[in-house]
C-alpha cells in the first residue's frame, strides 16, 4: 500500500499542513507534516475533510494515443520498414550490408557509416527503405512482446548452399504470428552448389509458397556477395509495400518506437528511434517509457545532423533523462512539466510492479509450510 506525507496529502487536498496534524491528533496520532501516513489513515483524514476520494487511474494520467486515429485526408505514403531474418550464417548481416551499399545517397556522401539499429536507403527510383538492422528473430519477437509492431515486411534470408534450419522455421512461424508479409531472398546463388529449387521446395513443407510453385508469396534468387538480385530484392520490396499501401500522417506530433537504446560516456543515453506517425523536431519534448526528454540533436544513419524526422525515418536522439528500453515508444507532449509528469506516473508504478512481484520473505515461506 502507498504511503504519504501528511504535508502532500494537504497539498492535494488543498488544505493546511497544520489542520491534518490537528485532526490527527484528534484521532489519536501524534505526527508532524513531514512523517507519512498509510492509506488507510488518508481515507480517513480525506473523508474527515469532507472531500471524495478519488483513485488516480491511467488514464488521467498517462498518454494512450492509441485511439487517436489520423484523419484520411491527412495520410501520406511512408517508406517501408523492412526485417531480415533467417538462419544464423545464411547470410543476414552480409545482405544488411550489400543493401546498404545501394543507397544512392550514401554514395553521394562517400559511405561513411555508424552502426545504428536501422537505415534507411533511397533507390535510383528515389523511392526510400528502411532496414531494421537488429540482430534478428530476439529485437522482433522482443518488441512485438512489447506491443511495438515497427515491421511491415520481413525479408527471409536462407542460403541456397544450406537448406530450410530451425532458425529459419523459427522466423516463418515468427513471420506469420505477426501476420507481416513475407518475401524469400535464397541467397548465396553465386556459389556452385547452391540449389534454389530445392529450397523453393523444402519452403511447400512449411506452408510457404513462393510464386514460382504458384504460390503468392515473392522470393528472389540473390548474392550478397556479388550483389546478384539486390534491385530485383528491392523492387520486390517496394511492390510489397505498395500492395500495403503504407500510410501516415506526418503532421502531428510525434510518436516514434525505440529500436535501440544506450549509454554513451561522452554524449549520454542515446536512442535509435523509428517515427511511426508525425515529425519529430529538435527541441521537442518527450516522454520515452519511463523517461523524459528533449531532443537536444538527431542524427540520421550517415552521422549527419537532421532537424527533424518524419515517419519511417530511423534517427539517433540525443537529449534523454535516462536509457529506454527497445520496443517503447516515444511521445511528443506539450511541455516539460507534462513530460515528467507522466514519466513519473510510470516510475512509480513500475517500482510498485516490482515490489509486488518480489520473491516472498522467508517468514510468509515459512508460515506458509507450517
Ligand atoms: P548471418 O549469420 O546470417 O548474419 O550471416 P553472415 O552475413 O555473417 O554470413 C555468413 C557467411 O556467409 C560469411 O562468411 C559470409 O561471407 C558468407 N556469405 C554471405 N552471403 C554470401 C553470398 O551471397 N555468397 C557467398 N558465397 N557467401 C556469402
Ligand atoms: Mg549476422
Amino acid at each position: 500500500p502507498e504511503a504519504i506525507t501528511v504535508q502532500e496529502l494537504a497539498n492535494r487536498m488543498a488544505e493546511k499542513g497544520a489542520d491534518l496534524v490537528k485532526a490527527l491528533f484528534n484521532m489519536g496520532m501524534m505526527v508532524t507534516v513531514n512523517q507519512t501516513i498509510d492509506q488507510d489513515t488518508a481515507e480517513l483524514l480525506v473523508e474527515e475533510f469532507g472531500h471524495r476520494i478519488q483513485r488516480v487511474s491511467d488514464s488521467d494520467i498517462d498518454i494512450d494515443t492509441s485511439t487517436d486515429v489520423d484523419p484520411e485526408e491527412a495520410l501520406q505514403a511512408r517508406p517501408p520498414v523492412v526485417t531480415i531474418m533467417g538462419h544464423v550464417d545464411h547470410g543476414k548481416t552480409s545482405l544488411l550490408d550489400a543493401l546498404r551499399g545501394t543507397d544512392v545517397v550514401r554514395g553521394e556522401a562517400g559511405g561513411i557509416t555508424q552502426h545504428m539499429g536501422a537505415y534507411q536507403i533511397r533507390t535510383k527510383g528515389g523511392d526510400h527503405v528502411t532496414f531494421l538492422d537488429t540482430p534478428g528473430h530476439e529485437a522482433f519477437t522482443e518488441m512485438r512482446a512489447r506491443g511495438a509492431n515497427v515491421t511491415d515486411i520481413v525479408v527471409l534470408v536462407v542460403a541456397a548452399d544450406d537448406g530450410i534450419m530451425p532458425q529459419t522455421i523459427e522466423a516463418i512461424n515468427h513471420t506469420k504470428a505477426a501476420d507481416v508479409p513475407m518475401i524469400v531472398a535464397i541467397n548465396k546463388c553465386d556459389k556452385e552448389e547452391a540449389n534454389p529449387k530445392r529450397i523453393r521446395e523444402r519452403l511447400l513443407e512449411h506452408e510457404v509458397i513462393v510464386e514460382e510453385m504458384s504460390g503468392d508469396v515473392q522470393d528472389v534468387e540473390v548474392s550478397a556477395k556479388t550483389g546478384k538480385g539486390l534491385d530485383e530484392l528491392i523492387e520486390k520490396i517496394l511492390l510489397q509495400a505498395e500492395f500495403l499501401e503504407l500510410k501516415a500522417n506526418p503532421d502531428r506530433p510525434a510518436e516514434a518506437t525505440v529500436v535501440e537504446a544506450k549509454l554513451d560516456k561522452g554524449k549520454g543515453p542515446l536512442a535509435t528511434i523509428l517515427v511511426n506517425r508525425g515529425t519529430l523536431k529538435r527541441g521537442d519534448v518527450f516522454v520515452v517509457g519511463t523517461e523524459s526528454g528533449r531532443v537536444r540533436a538527431m542524427h540520421d544513419d550517415k552521422g549527419k545532423q537532421v532537424k527533424e524526422a518524419g515517419p519511417s525515418m530511423p534517427v539517433e536522439v540525443l537529449g534523454l533523462g535516462g536509457v529506454p528500453m527497445a520496443g517503447d515508444q516515444l511521445l511528443v507532449v506539450e511541455n516539460e512539466q507534462r513530460a515528467r509528469e507522466v514519466a513519473e506516473y510510470r516510475q512509480e508504478k513500475a517500482t510498485e510492479k516490482r515490489t509486488a512481484m518480489a520473491p516472498a520473505s522467508l517468514d510468509t515461506m515459512f508460515s506458509a509450510l507450517a
